[in-house]
């Protein structure tokens, strides 16, 4: 193959970003690197309840990520292997901060190859400096009025703030 044909590589790190945290963002960061392009995709999941709503989510991701010109941030609600085709990406992108994450992980990954067989799923493993984070843990803080300020950036910080004294 002609290198200049070669295709550019698109990957799309999935996720539920309510909200995003400096785990979440350090791999962003370093997933950005190795490829051309990284789509991070809010996941639209009416079973959940989340916190803050989709575009609140993208929003944040959005801020947070724009140093990073080949980050895009989109939203889907379509099963993740057709989302994936529709972007043209062929390689996801997950975390892993713990052997318990690393079941799931593998059961989602399994499936999704089953699915379709040309898509790749690539984890990196959590920087050990947030090994324990995740957004469950950053909202717990944040609802008894914790500091979060090493856990998440600061835009995050204020829209946690925001949600909470208005719920109180
Ligand atoms: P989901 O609901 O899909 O698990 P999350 O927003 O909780 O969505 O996480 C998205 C991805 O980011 C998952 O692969 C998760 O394992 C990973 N992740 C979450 N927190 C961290 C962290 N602190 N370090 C590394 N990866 C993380």
């Amino acid at each position: 193959m002609n290198l200049n044909e070669k295709p550019l590589s698109v990957a799309v790190y999935p996720g539920s970003f309510d909200p995003v945290t400096f785990g979440h963002l350090d791999i962003i960061h370093r997933a950005a690197k190795r490829f051309d392009r990284l789509i991070v995709a809010v996941l639209n999941n009416t079973s959940k309840m989340p916190m803050f709503t989709v575009d609140e989510r993208k929003d944040l991701l959005r801020q947070v990520t724009k140093d990073m010109p080949n980050v895009e941030i989109d939203s889907f609600r379509d099963l993740l292997v057709r989302y994936m085709k529709s972007r043209q990406a062929n390689v996801i992108i997950r975390g892993i901060r713990s052997i318990s994450d690393f079941d799931y992980e593998l059961q989602l990954a399994s499936t999704n190859h089953q699915l379709d067989s040309e898509i790749e799923t690539i984890f990196m493993m959590t920087n050990p400096k947030y090994s324990y984070l995740s957004s469950s843990i950053v909202k717990e803080i944040a609802k008894f009025q914790g500091n979060v300020q090493d856990l998440v950036p600061l835009e995050v910080e204020w829209a946690l703030r925001k949600k909470y004294t208005r719920q109180i």
